[in-house]
């Protein structure tokens, strides 16, 4: 259930896709096939898919790579700051969106959903306090509770 619902066009894709290989060659991270996949199928979703599912889509077009694999190129992606890290600590879930978004995230299903800001309505950062520490690089705002699915799966468990 995602109540912003969007998908992406194949055209999006590929322009992100784009911007992946200039994203790499920027930081000296070797394009591989692995990676390319593996950063397509986070492209490409909204859902903020767990190692298992961007596995399940990676197999389809490299048919020989590993859940391993995928955990470790997930992982690389990772440092080289091309896609972050969301959800509950048992459940990483990944999102290569790097346009400014927060994630609202159920502590009871691990499910991450994306708030998006209103078109051109700025990040609120308390940015003199904020830059005191350094140049602010990404924001990473996170709304945790219990998602409407939960609530209402609750309530139905007590009405029974
Ligand atoms: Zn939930
Ligand atoms: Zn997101």
């Amino acid at each position: 259930m995602q109540p912003t619902s969007i998908a992406y066009t194949s055209q999006q894709v590929d322009l992100y896709m784009d911007e992946f290989k200039k994203m790499c060659q920027e930081r000296n991270l070797r394009i591989t096939r692995q990676r390319t996949e593996v950063f397509r199928a986070l492209i490409s979703s909204i859902e903020h898919p767990g190692a298992e599912a961007v596995f399940e889509v990676v197999r389809r077009t490299l048919p020989n790579i590993s859940l391993d694999t995928v955990y470790r190129t997930l992982a690389s992606l990772e440092e080289a700051g091309l896609i972050t890290r969301v959800g509950i600590s048992n459940q990483a879930r990944y999102d290569a969106h790097t346009e400014p978004h927060y994630h609202f995230v159920c502590t009871q299903c691990g499910e991450v959903y994306d708030i998006f800001l209103p078109e051109g309505e700025p990040v609120a950062i308390p940015s003199e306090d904020v830059e005191k520490f350094g140049k602010v690089m990404a924001v990473n705002l996170q709304f945790r509770g219990v998602c409407t699915h939960c609530q209402e799966t609750a309530k139905d468990c007590k009405n029974q």
